[in-house]
């Protein structure tokens, strides 16, 4: 406890020094925020080993995968910012209505003021990095608390973050955030929330933030269904859906969570999963180069329960001195079992098979929004029909994960999988305050919409109409 109050007096200080700089405008014109963002570009670029390293030893992430999904990813969202928030930046001009005549109306960026990023372990670069580059981008002064169970790849974050921002423009702060953020938000009022995380956590945070009406972003999860049509391509669709839930030890929040598939098909189907699995990763378990351990204890304790959970069609093999799970295929599954009834969010793929498009919609809908919805066919007409029967934070057809990748896409959840969203300008919007402006001209002020008003309403009807 004495420990977080002397945290908690610290913390006050710095918390301060960021509003001071938010409103000494350290970041008010493009030019100074251009001036960051390219010093943390080149920041990550000279200091991508050290994020490899820490990633290894975090996860067991190959620097082929940390590339794809992490620093790669980080590194795009970054140059895509850089060549367009100038344009994002510029107000906005609308036209104007008749009762306005003459006049102008515009919407302008407004930054926030000072914002809190609260990261999850699993992609622990990419989902601090991320969001952070919109909030510079948008003119905000930033607290960022990454995970405390990426420990490595914290140590070199910091070390990026605090070679190119100041305290009182970036301040990184490292920690339990149930202990932490409640102390932080104690005495100090963020303008804005962003967090990623679980859906737990998430309405905490939301519950904390409602006290101070502090708007907020919440990146959380839920289980990911995705469909295998009996009319799906069906080699396509095993190579991609081994690609995207063994991605990361399967610790993946838009993940394929469990298969449905066309019972006519699952025979065949399951057959072409495992002929992926081993083509992906010959020994994941041993030798497995391409293939990420699991986090920590708790979630390997929470993983190795699911294996006991229905028949094992593949892998199921455990080395616990890696914690590492091979990557698993389950059938004969019951919805009361665990693995259905929570995120699965590991390397362990849950197989159920259905006749008819109203048996799968019946079990998705057992589960509350998911974040994401996967749907596998030849045709584009069934896979709106099924767009439409699943409400999703987002969405795939004859594909998964990809949906993220491009930043012209919004990013975020529905329901219990999240609030808001972000990705390119969606993250740039997400930390602006849109305010209205109207400018009238003084020119021409004509009386009609002034009282005394008897005998107007005709006139009236017709510039309001
Ligand atoms: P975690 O345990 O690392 O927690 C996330 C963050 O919340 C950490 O920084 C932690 O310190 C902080 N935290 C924990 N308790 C808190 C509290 N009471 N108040 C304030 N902060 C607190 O990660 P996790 O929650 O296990 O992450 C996994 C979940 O995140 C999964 O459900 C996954 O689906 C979801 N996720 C969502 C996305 C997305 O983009 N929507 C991305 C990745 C993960």
């Amino acid at each position: 406890w004495y420990k977080y109050k002397i945290i908690q007096m610290n913390i006050n200080e710095q918390l301060n020094e960021l509003r001071q700089g938010f409103k000494d405008g350290l970041l008010k014109t493009h030019e100074q925020r251009k001036k960051y963002l390219t010093a943390l570009l080149a920041a990550i670029e000279n200091n991508e080993e050290a994020l490899f390293d820490g990633l290894y030893k975090d996860l067991k992430k190959s620097k082929e995968e940390a590339r794809l999904t992490e620093t790669g990813f980080v590194i795009q969202d970054l140059k895509h910012t850089l060549s367009h928030f100038k344009k994002w930046m510029r107000p906005k001009r609308v036209v104007n209505n008749l009762v306005n005549f003459p006049g102008k109306s515009r919407i302008h960026n407004e930054p926030l003021g000072v914002v809190l990023i609260i990261s999850p372990w699993n992609y622990p670069f990419n989902l601090l990095f991320s969001p952070l580059i919109a909030a510079i981008a948008a003119g905000n002064t930033v607290v960022l608390k990454p995970s405390e169970f990426a420990p490595a790849t914290s140590t070199a974050m910091k070390q990026i973050i605090e070679s190119v921002f100041p305290k009182n423009i970036v301040l990184y702060v490292e920690g339990d955030g149930s202990k932490l953020i409640p102390a932080m938000m104690e005495n100090f009022r963020f303008d804005h929330i962003f967090y990623t995380g679980s859906t737990q956590v998430g309405k905490k945070i939301y519950e904390a933030a409602a006290k101070n009406l502090t708007p907020v972003t919440l990146e959380l999860g839920g289980k990911s269904p995705c469909v295998v049509d009996a009319d799906a391509n069906l080699e396509v669709a095993a190579k991609r859906i081994v690609f995207s839930k063994f991605l990361n030890a399967g610790q993946t929040c838009v993940a394929p969570d469990y298969l449905l598939v066309h019972q006519s098909k699952q025979e065949a189907f399951i057959n072409l999963l495992k002929k992926y699995i081993f083509q992906f990763y010959t020994d994941p378990v041993q030798d497995g180069h391409d293939f990420g351990k699991i986090v920590n204890e708790d979630q390997f304790k929470r993983l190795k329960k699911y294996i006991t959970e229905g028949s094992i069609l593949e892998g199921g093999t455990i080395n616990e001195s890696t914690m590492q799970i091979s990557p698993t295929l389950l059938s004969n599954i019951d919805m009361t079992d665990a693995v259905m009834q929570e995120e699965v969010f590991g390397p362990i793929l849950p197989i159920i098979s259905f006749i008819n498009k109203k048996e799968a919609l019946d079990t998705i809908s057992k589960n509350e929004n998911p974040l994401a919805f996967y749907i596998f066919t030849a045709s584009e007409a069934n896979a709106q029909e099924w767009l439409q029967a699943v409400p999703s934070g987002g969405a795939c057809v004859n594909n998964c994960v990809m949906q993220l990748s491009n930043p012209k896409l919004p990013f975020g959840g529905r329901g219990n999988s999240g609030l808001g969203h972000y990705h390119g300008k969606f993250g740039f919007d997400g930390f602006s305050h849109k305010k209205s402006v109207m400018h009238s001209a003084t020119w021409f002020d004509p009386n009609i919409k002034y009282p005394p008003y008897k005998g107007k309403l005709n006139l009236l009807k017709k510039i309001t109409g």
